[in-house]
């Protein structure tokens, strides 16, 4: 059986591309670019909790990383290092090195280099601090959104979500569909590009990790204000519909932009070929709410227990009171919206 030395010199030890010292001592060295500030985020993973025994090593080692990405995402950063912090029951040397290799495809496809980290015995789980940089104040931070201006959305919210229903058989989905939502579950793709290109653009921006309200919730909770959302697209069926508003791990970018730059959202949605959907207003707070209109303006009711359907069983026990939804505000007279609608590449 290799040491914990070997895993790592086997596994984990690669060359870099703009690191000072990385792998191999007793800490690493980076030299941050001038003018950047560095931005951190660390995320953990447990079995059990955030990922079954029997998931597929190498989307985990994927996934491990990607959500790490997501979040440099959402504050407008280029991810550049990462360290991975890692508990494992018993060295099975086949699963570390498929999980190895689903680390390394998303550290190559995001250009993050391999740092550091640790390697301990334990019920297995995973810890990846990511550093990313962006332009001195340029950061989008989830505080910035104000009355007035547009909310959007990236992609199509829901995928994961459907992805892991279909796999659970709670219902089930035909091809391409299937195909196209389970690679969102376990494949999720960052949305680096856009976040990048957000900076100086979004007034405030989040990434969809525990779904589209629950996540807006918190823009409008940092920001002190509250939105009326009129989503076009909003699918009819129960389950897309919660999907759509509640299921996480999809990993797309919620942002509010000023009104008048819309045609610049329109214009990047063509220049990342990333569909860029308008799904509401920021309104005057300061009470965190959020309403829910269909086209015709009527108000329709959120899926407060939506979440629920979209919790592994292993989770379903213990939901966190900021995991539940924002209250749905009441009807108020004059509620015209814009017409939402997506722009599509
Ligand atoms: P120390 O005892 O000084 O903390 P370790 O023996 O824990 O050092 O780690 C040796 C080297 O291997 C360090 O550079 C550490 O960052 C790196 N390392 C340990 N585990 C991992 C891992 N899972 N992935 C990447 N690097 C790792
Ligand atoms: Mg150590």
């Amino acid at each position: 059986m290799p040491s914990e030395f070997e895993l790592i010199a086997r596994y984990f030890t690669r060359g870099t591309t703009h690191t000072t010292l990385g792998v191999g001592d007793d800490g690493a060295l980076i030299a941050p670019s001038l003018g950047c500030e560095l931005v951190i985020s660390t995320d953990m993973l447990v079995e059990g909790t955030h990922f079954l025994p029997d998931t597929n090593p190498e989307d985990l080692g994927w996934k491990t990383l990607a959500v790490n990405v997501s979040d440099m995402a959402a504050m407008g950063a280029k991810p550049r290092w990462a360290t991975l912090a890692m508990a494992l029951p018993e060295v099975d040397e086949a699963w570390v090195a498929a999980f190895a290799r689903g680390v390394f495809a998303c550290a190559d496809e995001f250009g993050i280099d391999l740092i550091g980290g640790d390697t301990t015995r334990g019920p297995r789980n995973f810890c990846v601090t990511i550093f990313g940089e962006v332009a001195a104040g340029k950061a989008l931070r989830r505080s910035g959104a104000r009355a007035g201006d547009e909310i959007w959305v990236s992609g199509q919210p829901g995928r994961a979500a459907l992805g892991l229903a279909h796999l659970q058989g709670r219902t089930s989905l035909s091809e391409p569909r299937r195909s196209d939502c389970i690679a969102a579950l376990q494949r999720p793709q960052p949305r680096v590009a856009l976040g990048l290109a957000l900076q100086g653009l979004a007034t405030a921006a989040i990434d969809v990790s525990d779904g589209l309200l629950a996540d807006l919730g918190h823009i409008l909770e940092a920001s002190g204000v509250s939105a009326q959302l009129k989503i076009a697209a909003l699918p009819a069926p129960t389950l897309e519909r919660d999907a759509y508003l509640s299921g996480g791990d999809d990993y797309e970018l919620v942002f509010t932009v000023p009104a008048q730059a819309r045609t610049a959202v329109a214009e990047l949605a063509t220049e990342l070929a990333l569909p860029l959907t308008r799904i509401g207003s920021i309104m005057a707070g300061p009470t965190v709410s959020i309403e829910l209109h269909d086209l015709k303006g009527r108000i329709v009711e959120p899926p407060h227990r939506g979440y629920d359907h979209f919790m592994s069983p292993l989770e379903a026990g213990t939901v966190s009171p900021d995991m539940s939804l924002p209250e749905a505000g009441t009807v108020s007279p004059d509620m015209s919206l814009p017409e939402a609608g997506t722009v599509s590449p």
